[in-house]
């Protein structure tokens, strides 16, 4: 007997987590009544301790779906939140806070909600039962209480006492049963009495011939009885339960036990109407009617589930491809198939691509340099125009010619290939590089499945980071030692020299475009090509000390503005450095640069053979040092991160996408349907067992 409900209620719990169909339920037992008929009173007798949120103003907003499981053979009583998470709570103090704070939480203008709050009790004193407490029935609404409060809260006490489920309508004893709101209600759903429990609470407060009679009321006769109680804690054992802890029951029980005792005449099970009384006989009234109930539903229900499966299967296979889907599946898959984007990436991505980036790099560093230390004029040049300044620059052609036999030019190329051996390449080749890896990373995540899932593109993004910082230490440190003797002495052959004229050739070549397409946009900046002529020729007599800068209303001179003046400059900057380009590329293919030993007139062939050197180190090095142990490394940090993640961060990660999730939900709602059907038969075979081994006659 007791195996079946509890099989019952499991099944209900399950399909309560399915989700909320009406069809697809078992019936419960509803607990309904007006505030202070002592609705709570009884329902903490049957649990055995209080737990109920108590008040003065209505603090029962949500339904509780209250599963009280029976655990013969411990001693431990506790209480579950399921859908909370908070694990097992034994301070009973605590779940009516936590049940206070949910009721709480909805809001004034509200009223009640309909989301109920499920709730497990855990206990060796408890009957395996669910039930479902209501908010109480209001008679009028309290000042500070919304008015539409009392039709709220009988809707959503409507909406439960619907068949099939058990009414448990508590009336109070000193009330009478014709004002029962509860009795009412119950009546209206339930007019021939069938599945309805009356409880009448509070025996002791009225004359024991009239409690009787109340107990076998004609009025509104139920075929499940009435049941007389007195629920209430005495109050000389009140103070032995400390809050929360102790179990109630029993003095409850002894309390309430010895006032029917001392009224034989009213509630002796010999007397002429026998009625039933006490919380004992109430507890086994509720186990029976709630095990016959949902058995009889059970047909019902299993016919719902059945057609539910059958929609949730046909929605797998023709939506789905009945492709089996699990978060952890998704996330093993996600990761496979990253990491074989990575690996692909890894035979992509080696010495030679390290050396293309480094090199890029330090092309620029060395076009910087000679930039500065020889084709430049004075740096004034930049500055914006102050017209109140002297203005007075040197011209182009007065740049110095090169003079190889000058000790200075040598100061000055040693100084050049210093300051690009000193650059620090350790740190900036590898930081390119990791950087170039961070990028890669980033466009794989993109193109995999990952990219819908925020949450695992940054914890990826962190990992590759991370693993990049620490071998980015060593490995520029090292790399600055390899490069050390080049800060001594560099010598470079005929071959390279070759090599380096031919790549300096492009790069001028490349800086040249680069200079044209920026001349070209500050020229429509001022306005066309006409205009930049003008001002820059206005500039270059300024320059040549020809005409002089007189500040005029809005701070320019000769006829511009200071704007345009600025921009002028940097128009005439930008043709200087273009004459000084193609000057320079002029220089590096003729003759006196086809060999090294005139490397004080090719400053750009040599310091990009420098370059070169520094770079064929570097890319070595970065290759057997950053790229082969990174490579090594991400894959198994990926894995381990996966294999780390809990099931709950692991279910988060796979619903951010909807796809999946949708996915998700259809094969949980399919396993779990399957899941209850399986149960259902064992639970038919239980009852085929008990049927048969139950004594006949
Ligand atoms: P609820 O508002 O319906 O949940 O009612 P409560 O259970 O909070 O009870 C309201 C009041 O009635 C409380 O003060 C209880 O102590 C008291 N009460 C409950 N049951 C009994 C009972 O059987 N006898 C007596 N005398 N008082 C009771």
């Amino acid at each position: 007997m007791m195996m079946l409900t509890r099989k019952m209620i499991e099944i209900r719990s399950l399909l309560q987590t399915i989700g909320q169909s009406d069809s697809l339920t078992l019936p419960s037992i509803v607990v309904v009544g007006s505030q202070s008929s002592g609705k709570s009173s009884v329902l903490e007798a049957i649990v055995g301790h209080e737990f109920l949120p108590k008040g003065s103003n209505m603090v029962t907003r949500r339904p509780i779906e209250l599963t009280l499981v029976n655990t013969a053979g411990s001693h431990a009583e506790y209480g579950e939140f399921p859908a909370l998470g908070l694990g097992k709570i034994t301070d009973f103090t605590q779940i009516q806070k936590t049940l206070t704070d949910l009721n709480l939480a909805v809001p004034e203008a509200d009223c009640v909600s309909d989301d109920p709050i499920q709730l497990r009790i855990y206990s060796p004193n408890v009957p395996d039962l669910s039930l479902i407490d209501l908010p109480g029935y209001i008679q009028v609404e309290a000042f500070d209480q919304p008015t539409e409060l009392k039709g709220k809260i009988q809707d959503l006490c409507e909406k439960y006492i619907q068949a099939p489920n058990v009414i448990l309508a508590i009336s109070a004893a000193d009330v009478d049963l014709a004002n029962s709101t509860a009795l009412r209600a119950s009546r209206r759903v339930d007019p021939r009495g069938e599945r309805t429990i009356g409880v009448v609470t509070k025996m002791d407060l009225v004359d024991p011939v009239r409690g009787a009679q109340i107990l076998t009321d004609k009025n509104y006769p139920l075929r499940l009885g009435y049941v007389g109680v007195v629920c209430k804690i005495p109050q000389e054992t009140r103070s032995m339960f400390s809050r929360g802890s102790a179990n109630i029951s029993r003095a409850i029980t002894k309390h309430e036990a010895a006032y029917f005792k001392s009224h034989p005449e009213a509630y002796s099970p010999e007397s002429n109407t026998p009625v039933t009384v006490g919380t004992p006989a109430l507890r086994k009234k509720l186990m029976h009617v709630l095990e016959s109930t949902m058995s009889a539903a059970l047909a019902n229900t299993s016919e719902a589930i059945h057609h539910e499966l059958a929609e949730a299967s046909y929605e797998f296979k023709v939506q789905y491809n009945e492709r089996p889907l699990s978060a952890d599946s998704y996330l093993a898959e996600s990761l496979d198939s990253f990491k074989h984007g990575f690996k692909r990436f890894t035979e992509t991505f080696g010495r030679e691509e390290v050396r293309n980036i480094v090199k890029r790099e330090l092309d620029q560093k060395v076009l910087d340099l000679l930039a500065a230390k020889y084709w430049n004029r004075p740096i004034e040049y930049l500055k914006p125009i102050d017209p109140a300044s002297e203005f007075v620059e040197e011209p182009l052609d007065s740049l110095p010619k090169a003079d190889p036999e000058n000790p200075l030019w040598h100061l000055k190329l040693d100084a050049c290939s210093n300051s690009l051996v000193k650059t620090g390449i350790g740190r900036l080749a590898t930081s390119v590089t990791a950087q170039a890896l961070q990028n890669a990373v980033q466009g794989l995540l993109q193109d995999t499945t990952f990219a819908s899932h925020p949450f695992a593109v940054q914890a990826i993004s962190q990992a590759c980071e991370n693993i990049l910082k620490d071998l980015s230490y060593e490995t520029s440190d090292e790399l600055e030692i390899c490069v050390k003797p080049y800060k001594y002495r560099v010598n470079v052959s005929d071959a390279e020299w070759k090599v380096g004229r031919d790549n300096i050739t492009e790069s001028l070549k490349q800086e040249l475009e680069n200079c044209d397409k920026f001349a070209k946009s500050v020229e429509d900046s001022i306005g066309g090509r006409r205009r930049t002529r003008d001002v820059m020729a206005f500039i270059d007599r300024v320059r040549k000390g020809e005409t002089v800068l007189e500040g005029n209303a809005t701070g320019g001179a000769g006829g511009f503005s200071t704007e345009l003046l600025n921009k002028g400059r940097e128009a005439v900057f930008l043709r200087d450095r273009r004459d000084i380009l193609r000057m320079r590329l002029m220089a590096v293919k003729s003759k006196q640069c086809s060999s090294p030993k005139n490397k004080y007139y090719c400053p750009e062939v040599f310091l990009d053979a420098v370059a070169e050197k520094l770079t064929s180190t570097a890319d070595l090095f970065l290759d057997a040092e950053l790229l082969s142990k990174f490579y090594y490394q991400f894959p198994r940090v990926l894995e381990k991160w996966g294999r780390e993640l809990d099931e709950s961060t692991v279910e988060r990660f796979a619903r951010e996408d909807p796809k999946i999730r949708r996915h998700l939900d259809v094969v949980k709602r399919k396993n779990l349907l399957e899941h209850v059907l399986k149960e259902m038969d064992s639970l038919r075979q239980l009852e085929a067992r008990e049927k048969r081994s139950a004594p006949r006659g």
